[in-house]
């Protein structure tokens, strides 16, 4: 077997209150260890002896939140202890996404203003795309006119126009995230693992991601406004995450069909795209739409009022994104077609350009998170046990 050490770099990011609220807790839990099998949080944090920020943001983006540990906690208030984990590793959470955006400042700004930035993300896209309109076809027409109440995709946003703004856009987040990505995993990397199993750690972090392995609380279910655990935030978060990947295969087969079929969009109701589009679509509203429902009625300790706008926003843009999608392909016949379709692309916009600032970042640390998890376990006899 190749021997390989993990480069170690000097990437240190410093304690912070929350940073140091979540090493007490890990502490106390490190010497109790009754919460080991709820999920991967407890086995990770039991092969170390101390808690520095690095493995202290690690541990912290492998919670899902679930409440098993808060309500099996006897040292959760009133005890002195006042161990409140999901909530300590929650304020952490939070605090990753602004510190390892790129840049941290727009991450910032997402976090305080969430929703806010949101809503003007679409205003202003709305307007750019309009603005395009008029640049490209002289006048607002297409958009009005009874012409254009028919299926008519490239007569309301050419194709220039919309490889313009999506390009650009899609670039941006990609390489916001992969800098993002790059620089959490250099936080990781603190914690050096020797000899990676690169294929093996791949497989299993794979199928842990698919299946949100580690949002059961042990196999029971989450807890949400009381201590009685149920598979009801699991169906929606599988709702969503399988709701995207399908819409995310619908694009993918239609750029297929535009590229390299020369078969350009729109496409009919029983085509691949469409089916997946819709199926997805679907999922995803109702997913949505049940985070939003659910949310305010969660326990207040499972709950980080500071992440409120941020988590709201990123629901709301995947909301209005599948919703604006259907009702576009509903109403595809009707003058309301043009400003609907507008109103989607301005939407799908929005996701791209914040994705590295939202909740979706929440995926990729916690995906790097599983990943060095994988390693670890991988390597038991091999681990240092207290890094940096
Ligand atoms: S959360 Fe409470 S019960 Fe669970 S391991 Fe920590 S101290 Fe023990
Ligand atoms: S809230 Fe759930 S996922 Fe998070 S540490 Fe507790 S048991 Fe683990």
């Amino acid at each position: 077997m190749k021997l390989t050490m993990t480069k170690t770099i000097s990437f240190k990011p410093l304690s912070t209150p929350a940073t140091d609220e979540a090493a007490r807790v890990m502490g106390i839990c490190n010497s109790c260890r009754y919460c080991e099998g709820f999920c991967a949080v407890f086995p990770a944090m039991e092969r170390r002896l101390v808690f520095t920020p690095s493995s202290i943001h690690f541990l912290a983006n492998l919670c899902h939140n679930c409440g098993a540990c808060y309500h099996s906690c006897q040292y959760a208030p009133p005890h002195e202890f006042a161990l409140e984990v999901p909530k300590a590793l929650g304020r952490v959470r939070q605090e990753t996404y602004a510190q390892f955006a790129t840049p941290p400042a727009l991450g910032r700004l997402y976090q305080h203003q969430g929703l806010a930035l949101v809503l003007a993300s679409i205003a202003g896209f709305m307007i750019m795309m309009i603005a395009a309109l008029i640049v490209n076809q002289g006048s607002l027409d297409k958009l009005f006119s009874a012409a254009s109440t028919k299926d008519l995709f490239y007569e309301i946003t050419p194709h220039n126009v919309l490889v313009g703004l999506f390009l650009p856009v899609f670039a941006w987040s990609v390489l916001a995230m992969a800098r993002s990505g790059q620089k959490y995993w250099r936080n990781l990397s603190n914690m050096a693992v020797e000899q990676p199993h690169f294929s093996t750690e791949a497989r299993q972090t794979f199928a842990d991601v698919a299946t949100l392995r580690y949002l059961d609380g042990g196999g029971e279910g989450c807890t949400s406004e009381n201590d009685q655990p149920t598979k009801r935030r699991r169906i929606v978060h599988q709702l969503i995450f399988w709701g995207f990947m399908l819409c995310f295969a619908a694009t993918s087969v239609a750029t297929v069909y535009h590229y390299l079929l020369d078969w350009p969009a729109p496409y009919p109701m029983l085509s691949i795209p469409k089916l997946l589009g819709t199926l997805g679509g679907v999922m995803m509203v109702v997913g949505c739409a049940a985070v939003l429902i659910q949310r305010p009625k969660r326990h207040s300790a499972l709950k980080v009022p500071e992440q409120q706008t941020m988590d709201i926003g990123f629901v709301v843009v995947l909301l209005l994104i599948s919703a604006s999608g259907l009702v576009s392909m509903v109403l595809r016949t009707t003058a309301a077609m043009p400003l609907l379709h507008l109103f989607h692309l301005a939407t799908v916009l929005t996701f791209f350009f914040l994705m590295p600032y939202s909740k979706f970042t929440h995926g990729l640390y916690r995906g790097l998170a599983l990943w060095w998890h994988n390693r670890e376990q991988l390597n038991p006899s091999r681990l240092r046990l207290s890094d940096g």
